[in-house]
């Protein structure tokens, strides 16, 4: 088992004071929201300024939230979001930055491009971090002229909430890349789990069986989306159940994180279900489209029990 070289990263004493998080979309807005609350100045960059506004709207409304319930005041806010800076011009987005956090959408060659363009235009010790869900590491970096300065750091959505990162290494990834990046993640108040590059990692893998099987139980009829996700918090405790784990993550991201998995395992346990990818076809995304297996209203609330997804954990399922 792998161990972060914790002392070599405290000799460094390295703290990234600037990240740019490439991609404002469900993962990308979180991780800008909780680097500004630690106190990190942020870049959000979008190839669709849009998407950027849409991400610090959102950010903006998760910290009204917190400024209500009186754990931050209104002044704190307006500082935290100061610190983000918005963008879609990528040279402008990553000047300076000492930590690139890429959460474009989950496809191998828009990742892959993405690095190897970004290598050019930054500085030596710049450390680049991928929030891929599924994809391998060591492939990504595959091209790279500094590979040990890659791995994957994965959030969970809502990533300003939940408190578990996994740090995913490649063949090259150096101890000092990984000690910085652990580094970094207890500094945003998180906890770090260290995970060798393989197909969904630890949660992702895991938790995708459960998905699948779930949507193959509504396709066949056996019970309903409700029932499933009910039944899975009332006995095994799940905070929130499978298919609206699907719904917050995207089914269109489900989707090619099984196909994937299907592929590079070599299982049908990870075979879409017809259901899902008839979903997909039909533009029925889940929460960021309005409809999946739950209908969702413009304030993220699911309408079927007309609660909310706040306050809970979630991840793709
Ligand atoms: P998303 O579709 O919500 O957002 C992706 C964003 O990337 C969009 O705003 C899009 O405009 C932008 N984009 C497209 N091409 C780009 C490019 N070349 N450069 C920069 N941005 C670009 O996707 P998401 O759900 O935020 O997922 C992003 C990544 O995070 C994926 O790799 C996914 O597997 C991973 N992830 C997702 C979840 C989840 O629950 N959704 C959880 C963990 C990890």
């Amino acid at each position: 088992m792998r161990r972060p070289d914790q002392n070599r990263g405290a000799r460094m004493t390295v703290h990234f004071q600037s990240v740019t998080v490439l991609g404002a979309g469900t993962m990308g807005h979180g991780i800008a929201h909780a680097c500004a609350v630690a106190g990190i100045d942020t870049v959000l960059y979008d190839v669709d300024l849009g998407a950027v506004d849409t991400g610090l709207k959102l950010i903006r409304k998760d910290l009204d939230k917190i400024v209500s319930t009186g754990e931050l005041t209104e002044q704190e806010r307006d500082e935290v979001l100061k610190r983000i800076q918005r963008s879609s011009d990528l040279a402008f987005a990553v000047q300076g930055a000492q930590l690139i956090i890429e959460a474009a959408p989950e496809s191998m060659d828009i990742k892959r491009g993405l690095f190897r363009l970004l290598e050019q235009r930054v500085g030596e010790d710049t450390i680049f971090a991928t929030n891929t869900s599924s994809l391998s590491i060591t492939e990504l970096s595959a091209g790279m002229d500094h590979p040990a300065r890659f791995l994957g750091v994965h959030f969970f959505n809502p990533a300003h909430e939940i408190d578990l990162v996994e740090v995913v290494w490649g063949t090259s990834t150096s101890d000092v890349t990984l000690a910085l990046v652990v580094e970094f993640v207890e500094a945003l108040g998180k906890h770090a789990i260290l995970v060798q590059d393989s197909p969904g990692f630890t949660l992702g893998r895991l938790g995708i069986v459960l998905c699948l099987e779930a949507i193959r139980m509504v396709e066949a009829g056996v019970t309903g989306p409700e029932e499933i996700d009910k039944a899975m918090g009332l006995v095994y405790g799940h905070p929130v159940g499978p298919l609206k784990l699907a719904d917050l993550a995207g089914l269109d991201v489900q989707m090619e994180t099984a196909a994937y998995l299907h592929e590079a395992l070599g299982s049908e346990v990870f075979r879409p279900p017809e259901l899902l990818e008839r979903m997909v076809a039909e533009g029925k995304l889940g929460k960021k489209s309005g409809q999946g297996f739950y209908s969702w209203d413009e304030d993220g609330r699911s309408v079927e029990d007309g609660q909310s997804d706040e306050g809970g954990p979630s991840d793709e399922c």
